[in-house]
């Protein structure tokens, strides 16, 4: 059985390489199964519509729940920074087309959230139909039929403290911050003006992109382990520069998108599958103020992926995380939109036989 995910589909400002990255990754009879967004940032979300046109089609869409104030503040904001990603935003089933289904995650603040109701989603049933449409919470496993050991935990985390810096930001330069909340068309008559374009712009960089409250982690990984008596490990092969190499960790993987990870922990999040993980994304493409070394330490040994593109202005991945990392013993890996930079994991599952020789299966 074959099964396509994606996890996040941007570039860095506009770049050849990322297009084409994503436009040879799967053949166009190839459908993909379940695309997960963790937030509505530009560098997570600008070529999808590449990958729709490059693929037959795309049968689940995962993405954040966003409030009605949220998404207005998002639309005023692209608006004005001129990102052609408001239909995404405002409509995704106009955006994706009618057999494309969606499943919204709420976040772990939201009120209707408990952590008690959270029964598992078969995906293949669930993409049987279109335009198919529900909600759920953080923490639902999302399982491929029944035999499958791999299922995804979608996690969406909702990080206050970045409402607060935007809207100081916002303040200080005398925006109207219920209007941008609650008037999806207030930039459209304020944006003629040139010097408000630029504020807003300006506040969009130096919070570096996290206009976003949200951003969806995801586990994906082994369901139950033990459970089966059987025990993945996975080879990595990392096409990094000239360097190849090959070694084993364990086969589950927390993607982390644009999270803070002084924020929330990963380790506490994801407490129930913590012996299954071996791979962590870094968050944030590596930034230095998103990251805490004493989060890692909850897990055994790591790879730790940081993506990022090579042109950024905002020095990802910094050199103290790649430094901090290694000393602790994990395995970072620089993935960015060159053609060569690519990592992969193979996956072997092994079976305990009762003489306890492992024998692969
Ligand atoms: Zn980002």
């Amino acid at each position: 059985m074959s099964f396509n995910i994606v996890y996040d589909c941007g570039e860095w400002k506009q770049s050849k390489h990322a297009q084409s990255v994503v436009s040879t990754a799967f053949s166009k009879e190839e459908d993909i199964d379940v695309l997960f967004i963790s937030h509505f940032d530009w560098d997570h979300v600008s070529t999808i519509s590449t990958l729709i046109s490059s693929t037959k089609s795309i049968r689940t869409v995962v993405l954040p729940l966003l409030t009605k104030k949220e998404k207005n503040l998002l639309i005023n904001f692209n608006r004005v920074l001129s990102l052609g990603i408001l239909e995404l935003i405002d409509d995704p089933k106009s955006f994706f087309g009618p057999t494309t289904n969606f499943i919204y995650v709420r976040s772990d603040s939201d009120r209707d959230y408990t952590e008690e109701d959270n029964e598992g989603i078969d995906l293949q049933d669930f993409s049987q139909s279109n335009s198919n449409s529900i909600t759920i919470n953080s923490g639902t496993p999302l399982e491929i039929g029944n035999a499958s050991k791999w299922f995804f935990v979608p996690y969406n985390h909702k990080d206050t403290e970045r409402k607060k810096e935007l809207l100081e930001a916002l303040q200080i330069r005398g925006f109207n911050i219920n209007r941008l909340e609650n008037d999806s068309n207030y930039t459209l008559c304020k944006s003629t003006d040139r010097n408000t374009r630029k504020e807003l712009r300006s506040i969009y960089d130096s919070l570096s992109g996290k206009i976003n409250e949200n951003s969806m982690l995801l586990y994906s990984g082994p369901s139950n382990i033990r459970s089966r008596d059987c025990i993945l490990i996975s080879e990595f092969v990392g096409d990094e520069l000239d360097c190849t190499y090959s070694s084993s960790y364990k086969a589950g993987c927390i993607y982390t998108g644009d999270c803070d990870s002084n924020k929330v922990q990963l380790g506490s999040v994801y407490s129930r599958f913590i012996d299954y993980i071996g791979v962590i994304q870094i968050p944030h493409h590596g930034s230095k103020y998103d990251f805490n070394i004493d989060v890692f330490k909850a897990f055994d040994s790591l790879i730790c992926p940081v993506s990022y593109g090579t042109k950024n202005t905002h020095e990802h991945p910094a050199a103290e995380v790649i430094n901090t990392l290694s000393l602790n013993h994990f395995r970072p890996i620089l993935i960015n939109e060159q053609l060569n930079s690519i990592f992969r994991q193979r996956i072997c599952c092994f079976e305990i036989k009762r003489n306890k020789n492992l024998s692969k299966v």
